[in-house]
């Protein structure tokens, strides 16, 4: 369940805010991911106001907070302050991603084409060294971005868009290359009805993924309770026993729900493991009985938002994530799982 509304989304922000309170050593994602609501609230002073204060704190990643404090001043009307963060950021040259994607995404979406497409190629060039053949998780959007400037500036495919695109085919039934057509654009232009409905349907599988980009670089989560922790949880709340029939069943639904998201085009997919008392305890600080299965989602949120999920999927060879110690691809991550 993720908020629509402007007010889910201040109420949310207010929410989060009060967790920083509770776990200030877990602040600076939960004041990020509270500032991400409040610009989805449309309340970007504010949002302005905790990247500010997230700088003056001496973030952990303060790259990514310039970045996002970038792309929210340029929103409202604060371009030259906008414009003097991302020329910082450019110039230190941050080993993480993130910020990189944010600033060249900014770029793109006030069409300096050019200037986005410099910053996906000068962040490719220095987090993908030649030769690597894994490309890591958290690097795959700026190949991703990079291709779809490079469409909409009519540049001819390089290595990186061929890799760009494989790596989008292993996880989606549309092509990279009929999603990033520039002609889809003109298209809407269109008096053709049908020819306008497909394209309205794809637009929106696209915007789809703004929305997720836009609580990036927090991971969309899904909650996982090791089989003793299930044993006490419906123990004491046997009310849950419908949310999770048998534990087999409920490790087959997380690697189901995961498979799902990814084929859906989100990014940045990631499991929070659980465990009572800190779900009794969250229980409480929301004023709320841990009975109530509203409280699951909210507290995967506030967990992944913690900083506390772990990326999934996990590599073939890695351990699986449901902690039976068998390799992912022999285990959960099976074709005929
Ligand atoms: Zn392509
Ligand atoms: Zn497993």
């Amino acid at each position: 369940m993720r908020p629509d509304t402007p007010a889910d989304h201040i109420s949310e922000a207010e929410r989060l805010l009060r967790t920083a309170t509770q776990y200030p050593e877990d602040g600076e994602p939960l004041l990020l991911q509270a500032a991400a609501h409040l610009e989805l609230a449309g309340d970007r002073e504010r949002a302005s106001t905790l990247y500010d204060r997230l700088l003056a704190s001496a973030p952990e990643r303060p790259f990514l907070v310039k970045a996002l404090q970038a792309a929210n001043l340029w929103e409202f009307g604060h371009e030259a302050e906008a414009r003097a963060l991302i020329t910082g950021i450019r110039s230190a040259a941050p080993a993480d991603p993130a910020p990189w994607e944010i600033v060249a995404e900014t770029l793109e979406a006030h069409d300096e084409l050019d200037a986005s497409h410099e910053c996906f190629t000068a962040a490719v060039t220095l987090l993908l060294p030649p030769g690597d053949e894994e490309v890591p998780y958290e690097v795959q959007p700026l190949l991703t971005g990079r291709h779809r400037v490079r469409r909409l500036l009519g540049h001819a495919h390089d290595g990186w868009d061929g890799l760009a695109d494989r790596l989008h085919s292993a996880q989606s039934a549309i092509p990279l290359d009929e999603l990033h057509d520039p002609k889809r654009l003109w298209a809407l232009g269109s008096d053709n009805p049908a020819e306008l409905r497909a394209e309205i349907a794809r637009l929106r599988s696209e915007l789809g993924s703004y929305r997720s980009a836009l609580s990036r670089p927090f991971p969309v989560a899904v909650l996982h309770w090791p089989e003793p922790e299930l044993t006490e949880l419906l123990a004491a709340h046997p009310e849950l026993e419908s949310e999770y029939p048998t534990h087999a069943a409920h490790l087959t639904d997380i690697e189901a729900s995961l498979r799902d998201l990814a084929s859906t085009g989100t990014a940045n997919l990631g499991i929070v493991t659980a465990a009572v008392p800190s779900y009794e305890a969250f229980a409480a600080s929301e004023g709320s009985s841990p009975a109530d299965a509203d409280l699951l989602p909210q507290f995967t949120t506030t967990l992944a938002a913690r900083g506390h999920a772990v990326a999934w999927p996990p590599h073939r060879t890695a351990p699986c994530w449901c902690g039976s110690g068998t390799g992912y691809r022999e285990c959960h991550g099976g074709a005929d799982f």
